[in-house]
């Protein structure tokens, strides 16, 4: 994880590389710091968020054009104002930011130790620029080929930042499982982990491939690959908007990204979804329809609420497509050695396109033959890049940390594709190919009705704030809705909670239940109904206290429950993206309600770019 901002041109480099540092602050927030060019090095950093860096800096000299910025979440050592970013070495004369994690750090550090070198820091950051500056001394040679040398070296993922106290003009930046972008303007240019500190002073940009060097001055960008071999820089146009990324009158970033659903789904059917001709166009598909329609297996490689959608697209390309659908955690999936052939398809689903894990775990799966799907979020990220095909969720950017836009958008596109393979299978009928389209299609209208009126869930959250567990209970489709109510409740108002197939509770957590237990069930009218309803008696019967989602008009579990979130009545396939909205406004408005920063819970980070 971590935020990476830098700045060479003609402008002050500290607020810009600053107010970039503020949009990456979703990467992490454990600490943040600036190193600036003027004369001299200068580095200053502070534990905690950006605006506490700022403020230790107010009436501080920090002139300087070239600039290099860090917000952190810590890999190795606490955070501290010691442990902050940018590291400076211990000649003095390099300053150095990172994202990523150097394996082989303690080995190197060891080398060094006993060489002499001192240590001011426990990351593995300080160690990989004490060893930078090493090579650089002892070959005598200059920064761009001591950092060749060392990287040659080093194992682990990185996107690295440096600059020299004697060159005022130059960053050199290095990337391996990290991301870097760099903006390109008139005489200056930016670098960032991601587009969005760049986006109000350029759309042209060029991402940094693995293995790649850049050399970064006011009129120049020469890239190279770790031969030493010059490598043309490949301009992308931006396509995002800088309203997206501002909180648009909300109070939370989350807030607004609930509130954008009706859109953002809508975007993410338009031109895809065509009701009026029942045709679904998905170019990453109908290019690549024969490999999906005979798959022998689908994997779904995914991590944390991703990892949910990837659950409730198995239960929806079982039905469908009837393929056989087996879902992975990215991180146990790329150590155990899995068995994946030809004929297997991957679909990777991550809202960053940068979770480590799974882009990893998908280079394993290329190298055996499969074929990838990347379903993913940020346009021209790493997994999108390596996948085979895909299709983007055109949720645009998701700043809160708690994945709610991104996450309706996965289940978007994994429903049409499901529905589009399997009718061109022939394994769903036509006439449920076409209502299942248009109950799609009816999606964005009914999460607006959803939303129209939150006072409900609300107060709901207020009642129950004061938990200390909440047990969350679904089946079927709405299993996986269950697991993220319970992920998002944890995340955002650090209440223990846990997901469960309702039936499956009897096994063991029906022993938590008492007069203090909330127990949520995810109840929408569907084929389990039934079912569910038996267990709703269950847990009743225990004196558990039920809240349940349910459909609009159902007033029987009312009768049950003390408190109800209403959704509209769908086809069950489709209910997960609408059955999951009460359950992101619960959480919402329970860490609000308990004081908590609901855009950067503690310990959190967005885009886990870090194993
Ligand atoms: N490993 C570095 C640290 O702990 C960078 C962490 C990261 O990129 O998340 O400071």
């Amino acid at each position: 994880m971590c935020g990476i901002v830098g700045y060479t041109g003609p402008r002050q480099a500290y607020p810009v590389v600053v107010k970039g540092l503020k949009r990456l602050e979703y990467r992490g927030y454990d600490s943040a710091g600036v190193a600036l060019v003027n004369g001299d090095l200068k580095v200053f950093k502070k534990k905690g968020k950006v605006a506490d860096l700022e403020e230790n800096n107010v009436g501080k000299d920090l002139n300087g054009h070239i600039g290099i910025g860090h917000t952190r979440w810590a890999t190795h050592g606490e955070p501290s104002d010691r442990n902050a970013h940018p590291h400076q070495s211990q000649s003095g004369e390099l300053a150095m930011i990172h994202n990523g994690i150097i394996e082989n750090y303690a080995q190197i550090k060891q080398e060094l130790l006993s060489k002499g070198y001192t240590f001011k820091s426990d990351t593995d950051t300080e160690v990989l620029l004490n060893f930078i500056d090493d090579i650089k001394k002892n070959n005598n040679c200059s920064v761009e080929e001591a950092l060749r040398i060392a990287l040659k070296r080093v194992v682990g993922a990185y996107c690295i930042l440096l600059i020299s106290k004697d060159d005022p003009e130059t960053i050199i930046a290095a990337r391996k499982g990290s991301p870097l972008v760099i903006g390109i303007g008139k005489g200056e240019h930016f670098l960032a982990s991601d587009a969005s500190p760049i986006i109000e002073y350029t759309k042209e940009v060029v991402y940094v491939n693995d293995y790649e060097i850049a050399i970064v001055r006011p009129d120049e960008l020469i890239l190279k690959n770790l031969g030493n071999e010059k490598q043309t820089p490949y301009i992308t146009k931006l396509d995002m908007e800088l309203a997206k990324i501002e909180k648009g009158g909300y109070e939370h970033f989350m807030l607004k990204e609930i509130h954008e659903q009706p859109e953002t789904i809508h975007d993410c059917l338009r031109g895809r979804l065509q009701v009026e001709t029942g045709e679904i166009k998905m170019g990453g598909i109908q290019n690549h329809i024969d490999a999906l329609v005979n798959a022998d297996r689908i994997l779904m490689v995914a991590c944390g609420t991703s990892w949910h959608a990837g659950l409730i697209a198995e239960y929806v390309f079982e039905e469908l497509c009837r393929i056989p659908v087996e879902v992975e955690y990215a991180s146990e999936f790329r150590y155990r050695n899995p068995v994946v052939k030809k004929g297997d398809v991957i679909i990777a689903i991550s809202q960053s396109g940068e979770t480590a894990d799974t882009l990893v775990a998908l280079e394993k799966a290329k190298e055996q033959g499969a074929f990838i799907f990347g379903v993913v979020n940020v346009v021209g990220s790493s997994i999108a890049r390596i996948s085979h095909a895909g299709a983007y969720t055109h949720a645009g950017p998701e700043i809160g940390v708690a994945s709610t836009k991104a996450f309706t958008g996965q289940l978007a596109v994994l429903m049409m594709m499901a529905l589009k393979i399997g009718y061109a299978k022939g394994t769903i009928s036509k006439e449920r190919y076409l209502h299942l389209m248009n109950e799609l299609d009816a999606v964005p209208d009914k999460v607006k009705q959803i939303l129209a009126d939150t006072s409900n869930i609300e107060r709901i959250a207020n009642k129950y704030k004061d938990a200390t567990d909440a047990l969350f209970l679904g089946r079927g489709y709405n299993f996986p809705v269950a697991l993220e109510g319970a992920l998002k409740l944890k995340e955002i108002s650090y209440i223990h909670a846990e997901g469960y197939p309702a039936a499956e509770m009897k096994h063991g957590p029906i022993a938590l239940v008492d007069e203090n237990l909330p127990v949520v069930f995810v109840a929408t009218k569907d084929s389990y109904y039934e079912k569910i309803i038996s267990n709703v008696q269950e847990i009743k019967a225990r004196k558990g206290r039920v809240v349940a989602v349910a459909s609009e008009g159902d007033n029987v579990i009312t009768t049950m429950s003390e408190d109800v979130m209403f959704v509209p009545e769908c086809d069950e396939v489709i209910a997960p993206l609408l059955s999951t909205i009460p359950l992101q406004l619960l959480s919402y408005y329970v860490g609000v309600a308990k004081g908590y920063n609901v855009d950067m819970p503690r310990n959190l980070a967005k885009s886990v770019t870090v194993e």
